[in-house]
């Protein structure tokens, strides 16, 4: 074993067999453009965001690393670790990527619904990007009529709700009656909600969880207790808003659903967020179900918007590290698990078979886009297959995706605002790409190697 590559996570077994074993081994060979490297005590990790293979290099042959011969470096270039000068890395990875779509389309029926019941919403954030929209609210009427819906196009198959809005909770009533219908029907889903949390009821929260089969929730925490209040704003007057959406999120814990807590962020509140991190950590010691992360509020790409400065942007990403290693630290977040598959699509915009449903029936591409990219309604009988297809256009290459690590991985779409890419912020994803790699690897030593 001192003497072997060892492998941590196998290549993704598609992308293995599109690739076969690697070309052109008698000629010189050079490192491939899509790769990570991790020393750790034991030796090198090396990781491929194209075949999405991690191996241990054992120290011992560490060192043959600088000028890799015989079996290590016929090892490493039959597994595309060493590639020949001249491949074209990024027409191979484009290669697989559509090859990859078309071997595995999107199912034929729904697998998603995100389900805006309403666009209210009971809190007041300046920052949210809906405070333009009239508020519309679904009626149980149109609610049955969801139902129906997704009895019809999931044709048996499980699938997943996600209840969005505005707030959903401001209109339970529609979960409800979609949910009792959904099971009087026998049908097999489960689902997950954005909330700020406010509505949810210890009292009733496990039997809510088990009538909505709700498995997950995201709730937004922008500050502690004074920040939060004010921020948020909420229209009912004398209600500590903040210590009731903590004991919220207890309780849904406690019955099982697993919550993520979002801390958006600029520099603005930056202070803000350090402070609440400290507080969260200690008040969900112990809770394995709670978990927390930093986002950084996004940077509007729009005509009119001024960009912000690298010196900004670096403030910003190297502030979200810090905040998630401390998460981290504290038990109350960890690095996101290496991909087991190769990306083809990037979200439900691209995806082919999941789509948003807003209040009044109408079928978006994604929650964020939904009144621009309309693509039917529950009454209509089919979707805008063009619409769909428009949804799968890529952004440009920009000229730094040449030598970049991450871009087998990475699709970008033209219609998503929230794809930006700049030097800090890849920097700042190639970095969470190297937790990632040490998470595993510790995962591996813990599981295998004990
Ligand atoms: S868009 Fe950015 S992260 Fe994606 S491949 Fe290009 S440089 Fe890398
Ligand atoms: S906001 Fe962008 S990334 Fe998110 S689902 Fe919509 S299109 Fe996809």
């Amino acid at each position: 074993m001192e003497n072997e590559l060892q492998v941590v996570i196998p290549a993704d077994r598609r992308v293995k067999l599109l690739l076969g074993k690697g070309r052109g081994g008698d000629g010189p060979l050079r490192w491939s453009s899509f790769l990570f490297r991790l020393p750790v005590e034991e030796g090198m990790l090396l990781y491929s965001t194209l075949t999405l293979e991690l191996l241990l290099v054992p120290t011992a042959l560490v060192p043959a690393l600088e000028a890799p011969a015989g079996a290590l470096r016929e090892a490493l270039h039959s597994r595309w670790f060493l590639v020949p000068p001249a491949l074209d890395e990024h027409g191979l990875a484009l290669d697989v990527r559509r090859t990859l779509r078309l071997l595995e389309p999107p199912a034929p029926w729904i697998t998603k619904y995100t389900v805006l019941t309403t666009t209210a919403c009971n809190a007041r954030c300046a920052y949210c990007f809906e405070e333009h929209w009239s508020p519309r609210t679904m009626s149980l009427e149109t609610a049955d009529r969801v139902a129906d819906y997704m009895l019809a196009h999931s044709e048996g198959h499980p699938f997943q709700i996600d209840w969005f809005g505005g707030e959903p909770l401001v209109n339970r009533r529609v979960m409800d009656r979609i949910c009792t219908r959904l099971s009087e029907a026998g049908a097999d889903f489960r689902s997950g909600m954005t909330t700020n949390g406010y509505l949810l009821d210890p009292e009733t929260a496990a039997a809510d969880a088990a009538l909505w089969r709700l498995k997950a929730c995201q709730i937004t925490l922008d500050g502690r207790e004074e920040a939060y209040n004010r921020i948020k704003n909420f229209i009912y007057p004398g209600v500590n808003a903040y210590r009731r959406v903590l004991g919220n999120i207890h309780a849904m814990a406690a019955a099982g659903v697993s919550v993520a807590i979002r801390m958006n962020f600029d520099l603005s509140n930056l202070e803000e967020i350090r402070l609440l991190t400290e507080e969260l950590i200690e008040e969900f010691r112990g809770e394995a179900n709670v978990d927390a992360s930093p986002i950084i509020l996004y940077e509007h790409e729009e005509p009119g918007t001024t960009p912000w400065s690298p010196e900004t942007r670096r403030a910003l990403q190297t502030a979200r590290l810090e905040l998630l290693a401390r998460l981290e630290a504290g038990g109350l977040g960890r690095p996101g698990r290496l991909p087991r598959a190769q990306f083809c699509h990037m979200c439900m915009a691209d995806s082919g078979d999941k789509i948003t449903i807003l209040p009044d029936g109408e079928i978006g591409l994604c929650e964020q886009h939904n009144q621009k990219h309309l693509i039917g309604h529950i009454d209509s009988p089919g979707l805008d297959e063009a619409a769909r297809q428009a949804a799968c256009a890529l952004r440009p290459e920009i000229p730094a995706c040449a030598d970049c690590p991450l871009y087998p991985g990475c699709i970008r779409l033209a219609l998503c605002r929230n794809q930006i890419c700049h030097p800090q912020r890849r920097a700042s994803r190639e970095q969470q790409k190297l937790n990632s790699i040490r998470y595993e690897w510790e995962n591996y030593k813990r599981k295998v190697l004990t």
